[in-house]
């Protein structure tokens, strides 16, 4: 399911990356760490009663070379197109300002749900200030305090009220897949060049649109699959859309609505540090990944070419372990015919259930190989794994000391799982428990 998408609007310093911090979910702890990942605070996760969604802290994005004015327009543009829901937020310190005013003026034009907060109602006697934000038109001012995590609750409650309704049944069968990669390594000639070869069976779905645009379309087996495009939208120009942090803010949201990502990279000019932050947020979401080398067709080759590629990648890429790599070009079609099966392949891997039964047979047969480590005097007991999850396949390890049991041994563990069972392309989330 697509999550819904949740933004904060409004002028500087009136709170917005405050309540937002107080939302933002803690993601839960993974394994490995991800190098070269700087987690970008504009985008992330949030949770209220039975809700989840995304949210985005417009007030994040960086538009310095800009008059302010504009900065505060284009925020507010961005969370138009891209929010479910838009928190609009105002300062109970100082009233309503001019630019309080202006941004009600562009969010007006939306035709987006809008609910006005009022942050920095520190006490209870500033609840009577909150009246004058009647003016601005958007109802009932919800008083909150980002500071004291006050009214959050209230907040939420409004917000998740005007969700649209999830229809999630009939995308079951359908496999999510989006291409992700810096501008000009091919996605969009990527995605012409696959729908060209496919039966296409509709094309921005309702409901699905924000402004990516998803194409279902169909494989020689019937298998559906829904692509989901981002690349098109650069195109049509407008300032905010050519920032950097505007473009991984969109492949992070493309990646959070897909089951599998096609890393796409530029087989001439090798990986760029955008490249890496991209793939390791895709790490992180636990999404199924596909290296695509596109290109191809420009690299001068010998016999060791792919090898010499495929060698430097895993050494720059070394958390991307499990991810196949598969060589194409989206000018001469080389080899994309392949790329409907790895999609099928992966998506089926992170989907796998093993059952605890056999689980524990890998467990006991591992401690053999490799006994677990003693620290101070103390040896790590590994009880019993059982998996909680799938999308990405997550094992619960129960186990006496959860200190004790380090990354080289949890790592050691997960190789031997994907050495006993196929789970090329997928992460897997390992949680270590104390049993009691
Ligand atoms: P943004 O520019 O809208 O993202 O605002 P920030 O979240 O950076 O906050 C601006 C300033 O207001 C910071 O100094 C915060 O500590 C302060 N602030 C945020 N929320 C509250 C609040 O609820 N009450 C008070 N008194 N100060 C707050
Ligand atoms: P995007 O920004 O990632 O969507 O990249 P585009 O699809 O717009 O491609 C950028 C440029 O690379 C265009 O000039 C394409 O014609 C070219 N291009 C894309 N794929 C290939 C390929 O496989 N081989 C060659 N030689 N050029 C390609």
């Amino acid at each position: 399911m697509a999550l819904p998408v949740v933004a904060i609007v409004g002028r500087p310093n009136v709170g917005k990356s405050t309540v937002f911090n107080r939302i933002a979910r803690q993601r839960i702890s993974i394994v490995e760490d991800t190098p070269g990942v700087t987690r970008d605070r504009i985008y992330a996760h949030g949770s209220w009663l039975n809700h989840e969604f995304s949210m985005i802290d417009t007030g994040g994005i960086d538009f310095t070379d800009q008059p302010f004015v504009d900065q505060i327009r284009m925020q507010a543009e961005i969370a138009i197109e891209e929010a479910d829901v838009i928190i609009f937020m105002v300062s109970a310190r100082e009233g309503v300002t001019d630019i309080d005013e202006r941004v009600a003026q562009i969010l007006y034009r939306a035709k987006k749900d809008v609910v006005l907060a009022v942050n920095k109602t520190d006490n209870p006697e500033q609840r009577q200030d909150i009246y004058d934000f009647y003016s601005l038109g958007f109802g009932d001012p919800i008083p909150v305090s980002g500071a004291q995590g006050t009214g959050i609750g209230d907040l939420l409650d409004a917000v998740v009220t005007k969700f649209p309704l999830e229809k999630d049944n009939e995308e079951d069968d359908t496999i999510k897949f989006s291409l992700i990669g810096r501008p000009n390594v091919g996605k969009s000639s990527l995605v012409n060049a696959i729908l060209g070869e496919h039966r296409v069976i509709v094309s921005d779905i309702e409901g699905t649109t924000r402004d990516a645009i998803d194409t279902q379309f169909t494989d020689d087996d019937g298998q559906k699959f829904t692509m989901i495009d981002t690349a098109g939208i650069r195109k049509r120009g407008k300032v905010w859309e050519s920032t950097e942090k505007y473009a991984v803010m969109r492949a992070q949201s493309a990646i959070d609505r897909s089951d599998v990502v096609l890393f796409v990279i530029d087989g001439e000019e090798g990986l760029r540090e955008q490249d890496k932050k991209v793939a390791g947020y895709a790490h992180e979401a636990g999404r199924a990944i596909i290296i695509v080398v596109n290109k191809w067709d420009l690299v001068k080759k010998d016999t060791y070419s792919m090898q010499k590629f495929t060698d430097k990648l895993r050494s720059e890429l070394q958390y991307l372990d499990y991810a196949p790599i598969v060589f194409v070009s989206a000018l001469t079609k080389q080899r994309l015919n392949v790329l409907p099966d790895m999609i099928k392949t992966v998506s089926v891997n992170q989907q796998r259930r093993v059952q605890s039964s056999v689980l524990n047979d890998v467990l006991l047969r591992a401690v053999a190989i490799t006994p677990t480590p003693t620290v101070k005097g103390k040896r790590l007991r590994v009880y019993y794994l059982t998996q909680v999850a799938i999308k990405p396949p997550t094992f619960v390890a129960f186990v006496n000391d959860p200190e004790l049991f380090h990354f080289s041994y949890q790592r050691f563990l997960i190789n031997q799982l994907r050495d006993s069972f196929d789970f090329s392309g997928t992460p897997i989330h390992l949680i270590p428990r104390q049993r009691k």
